[in-house]
């Protein structure tokens, strides 16, 4: 039994937003290395950066990260125009002795960073210099982590989007193929794979790849599906290189996984027997694990501040799934056209606001006194000490919360703070 209730209106597909241009409160791009290095298993991310750089990675690092790191920084402290030619030839020494000491790197990325003396550098010529150099040893991409105008998942969408003129041209005349884009945990895409093929639907490929010699091969036969909606310069890449994305809600709790589903299902003339035959016993059993969750979270209210940009598909899901109330969704970037059928869906009359002006909202926040905030780490501390449940947003992406398996773990994310708050009162 699915628990979705119909869609009466337009949702929110026209509401008017609440733009803020003020001071924000969110990690900068440089920390989707810590996902995107478990992802790319022999890519390497050198950061060229600051201390601050470094402190930022490591500590990260340090809590979350157990094998032998793949990411350093390269620390470039002050210098004049005058030095730039020595910070070049100290990127060309510490990439040399990196390479050369770690023959399993086939993919090298110069990630940037905000100090004036990394913008100073242009990254984009050394990764084209240094390629040339380890032309038949490894590839070597830059992009940009820098926190001076992203947020945090805008660092996967930059390495992405680095990746995509890497890929190899499909073969004129090749069969229609599905890609799936964005970094999902593995055993997420293994879920995924095995549903595709139960629909007979393929082929079917991941991107990021898990190796940098697997990348796909693009072109207009290749037909993409978002995972994740933080990756417009990588759509806007692959629709370059003829791709053509599907619209359809992100794969976030029942009913989100099941329209992304059926979205590549009809593109690929998938019938209605077979589609529901593979996705049926996984949606039911889905369903009734949401269940337990339903009756904590329904009629509490949830207050989203701007961080991971995947604000709007989990404040769908908490409304429709399990009856959450939406105070206010925040988001650092609203993407119309990606997002399109996920503001559908969201209860007519919700407020959204994009950006941040974080004093604002706080007093907002503060006002609605909500049941649950979901915000960034410097905000959630500060508000737990002033009696509001706080949820860590960037724990929602180092989760594996994607597809029909982990929609009650999604949902479990949202009833501890809950539980917490309670035994802190009682
Ligand atoms: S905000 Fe800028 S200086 Fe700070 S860690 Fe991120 S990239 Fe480095």
């Amino acid at each position: 039994m699915s628990p979705v209730i119909p869609i009466r209106s337009a949702g929110c597909a026209d509401a008017p937003v609440l733009r803020e241009r003020g001071q924000r409160e969110v990690f900068c791009g440089l920390t989707g290395i810590i996902w995107l290095h478990r992802k790319i298993q022999d890519a390497f991310f050198l950061v060229v950066g600051s201390r601050t750089c470094a402190h930022l990675i490591q500590s990260a690092a340090g809590v979350m990260i157990f094998a032998e790191p793949r990411f350093a920084t390269a620390i470039i402290d002050d210098r004049d125009l005058a030095g730039l030619a020595d910070a070049n030839e100290e990127l060309d020494r510490v990439v040399t002795r990196l390479l050369t000491r770690r023959p399993e790197i086939k993919l090298l990325f110069l990630v940037g960073s905000c100090p004036s003396e990394v913008i100073k550098l242009d990254l984009s010529r050394a990764a084209q210099r240094l390629s040339k150099t380890f032309a038949s040893r490894a590839r070597v991409l830059n992009y940009s982590g820098s926190g001076i105008e992203t947020t945090f998942t805008q660092g996967e969408d930059a390495c992405l989007a680095s990746l995509v003129p890497e890929a190899p041209r499909a073969p004129e005349g090749a069969p229609p193929a599905l890609l799936i884009v964005g970094a999902l945990a593995d055993v997420v895409e293994d879920q995924f794979s095995r549903l595709f093929e139960e629909m007979g639907l393929g082929p079917v490929r991941f991107f990021p790849p898990r190796h940098a010699g697997d990348l796909p091969p693009l072109g207009a036969n290749v037909r993409f599906l978002l995972a994740q909606p933080f990756l417009a310069d990588t759509a806007r890449a692959l629709e370059e290189r003829g791709a053509k994305r599907l619209a359809a809600p992100f794969p976030l709790g029942v009913e989100g996984t099941t329209a992304w589903l059926q979205a590549a299902a009809t593109a690929f003339a998938v019938s209605a027997e077979r589609f529901e035959s593979a996705i049926a016993p996984r949606r039911e059993r889905a369903s009734r694990a949401l269940a337990s969750y339903r009756h904590r979270l329904t009629g509490k209210s949830i207050f989203f501040f701007p961080d991971s940009q995947l604000e709007i598909p989990l404040a769908r899901f908490l409304s429709r799934e399990l009856g959450m109330r939406l105070v206010e969704v925040g988001t650092p970037y609203l993407h119309r056209q990606h997002l399109a059928e996920e503001l559908q869906l969201l209860p007519e009359g919700t407020m959204l606001s994009e950006g941040q002006d974080v004093d604002r909202q706080l007093d907002r926040c503060r006002a609605a006194a909500p049941d649950l905030t979901v915000c960034g780490l410097g905000l959630a501390n500060p508000l737990e000490a002033e009696g509001l449940a706080t949820k860590w947003a960037i724990e929602l992406v180092f989760t594996p919360i994607h597809g029909y398996d982990q929609a009650a773990d999604l949902a479990g994310l949202f009833t501890r703070p809950l539980q917490r708050r309670m035994t802190l009162v009682a």
